[in-house]
């Protein structure tokens, strides 16, 4: 059985307690690796050697670092088959998605971040007759990265490529829950050549090793993401210590159908944005708002369309949707659909697990689900369910469904589909929400600014967002 190990300065290690995890795998639902169950003392290890590695990185010259990230990138390209085959396992999502968008995307935020810091410039601010201000942008030192397990190597790949760029030394913790493809990047780190102590990944739980990360003195910022009850730990944690924080959270995000949209596109997207892997992306839409001149049409074809959705092991070519994360998710996905019953919902499709043959029969599957009749303002349409559950809602007016949509605490994505220019603007303006799509879903741009607003996050990464993050702005007056 696969047993991982923390990378420490640049050395694969046991755990200092010698105490692993079971990790299981989604698809059959049996324990297929262990992970070291890591302490405040291999978080401790884990930033001496940043501390010193920190000497030199910090002023390794940048296209140096370019160099050194774009070796990793070349590496996750050449081992993409395994690293997408560990992906799938780990999490349950289908293979194929896993290679077509997880894999390529870890291997294109390091190349993003390599070429990003070659551009990075600092400011500089002329006052006429007096003087001239610049601005030196330093590296901060160790920090932190804690990310999720929806999309394993995707973000945390998002967050160590930045850092590093920027001249940091990381301490990162992946997911308990899906570690495995952060292991084989310490394998790859190793063959790249990154220096000792530059990255450290340290597995294990969030109570322990992800909160003896966020305790540590020496670590100057922490970038999470994770669901909003663990940003607001993580928050009352470091705000004593003022370090920085980037915190990616939850969200609950609308999806408006407007009368005059292209209709196709719009119940084709939706289909995706509602129940792409499980429905467990960040920016997967979770609550349908539909123009009430066309609820009728675009339901009967949306639940159609749903209908036929395959759900399957992972490894089968023709699944749309594999197996969710773990026990306890699927148990609480399935409480909701429960809820919202008992709330007066009607289940137009789903609503149910479904159980495999085979090797496959204890996975956790659940048919894509699809619920009308709830009330906006109802706990299914206002907390995080995070998989394949959406609601669908009529709506009369702009004024009425920018309330509805605007009404949870949430406000990280959203989608607006319509042919009319002006409304998509004053849509688009009105929305509470940190990333809006017209007529699109996760088109991705990485130069864009990518975040949440409310209680879906403090802070955005992307681009320059994330160089700025990971740098510490020192402004030089000089008088004329
Ligand atoms: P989670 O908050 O349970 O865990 C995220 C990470 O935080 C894990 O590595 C975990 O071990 C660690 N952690 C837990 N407690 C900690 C603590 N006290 N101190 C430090 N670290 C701790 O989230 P999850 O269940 O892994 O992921 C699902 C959530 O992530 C959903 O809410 C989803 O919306 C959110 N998410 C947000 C974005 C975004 O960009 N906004 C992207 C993906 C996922």
């Amino acid at each position: 059985m696969l047993k991982l190990k923390n990378y420490i300065d640049g050395e694969l290690v046991e755990p200092a307690s010698k105490m692993y995890i079971d990790n299981y795998q989604p698809a059959t639902g049996a324990v297929f690796s262990k992970i070291p169950n890591s302490d405040e003392k291999d978080v401790q290890q884990a930033v001496a050697a940043a501390e010193v590695a920190f000497q030199t990185w910090s002023i390794t010259p940048k296209d140096e670092r370019a160099r050194v990230l774009n070796k990793i990138a070349d590496l996750i390209e050449q081992n993409a088959d395994k690293l997408a085959q560990a992906e799938s396992q780990d999490n349950g999502k289908p293979l194929k998605l896993a290679q077509k968008v997880d894999i390529p995307r870890a291997r294109d935020n390091f190349r993003f971040f390599a070429t990003g810091i070659m551009h990075f410039a600092s400011e500089s601010h002329a006052m006429e007759n007096t003087a001239v201000n610049y601005t030196l942008r330093k590296p901060l030192g160790t920090v932190g990265c804690i990310s999720p397990w929806n999309l394993p190597l995707y973000l945390f790949t998002w967050k160590i490529a930045p850092a590093l760029a920027a001249g940091n030394c990381v301490v990162a913790k992946p997911s308990e829950v899906t570690p495995v493809t952060a292991y084989l990047l310490s394998e790859l780190c190793i063959e790249a050549g990154l220096p000792k102590g530059v990255l450290n990944i340290v597995h294990g739980l969030g109570g322990s090793a992800g909160s003896a990360i966020v305790n540590h003195p020496d670590v100057k910022a922490i970038s999470f993401t994770g669901g909003t009850q663990t940003g607001k730990a993580i928050a009352r944690a470091a705000a004593p210590e003022f370090k920085k924080l980037s915190l990616e959270l939850g969200g609950k995000n609308p999806n408006i159908i407007f009368a005059d949209c292209d209709f196709e596109l719009a119940v084709k997207t939706s289909v995706m944005s509602s129940f792409a892997n499980q429905g467990q992306i960040c920016l997967c839409g979770s609550r349908i708002f539909v123009e009430r001149s066309i609820y009728e049409k675009f339901k009967t074809e949306f639940v159609s369309r749903v209908n036929n959705m395959v759900v399957s092991h992972p490894d089968d070519p023709k699944a749309n949707l594999g197996a969710v994360v773990s026990k306890p998710h699927k148990e609480k996905i399935l409480s909701y659909i429960d809820l919202a019953r008992e709330e007066g919902g009607t289940i137009l499709t789903g609503g149910e697990e479904v159980v495999l043959e085979g090797d496959y029969k204890n996975g956790y599957y659940i048919r894509p689900t699809v619920i009308e009749g709830l009330d906006y303002a109802c706990r299914t349409n206002q907390e995080e369910i995070f998989g394949p559950v959406v609601t669908l809602t009529p709506f009369d007016s702009e004024e009425e469904v920018l309330k509805m949509a605007n009404s949870t605490d949430y406000g990280l994505a959203a989608t607006v589909w319509t042919e009319n220019l002006k409304r998509a603007h004053r849509i688009a303006r009105d929305l509470e929400s940190g990333i809006i799509w017209i007529n699109c879903w996760l088109l991705r741009d990485l130069r864009t600014p990518f975040g949440g607003m409310k209680s879906s996050g403090v802070g955005r990464e992307g681009g320059f967002e994330a160089l700025k993050f990971f740098t510490e702005p020192k402004n030089v007056c000089i008088m004329y």
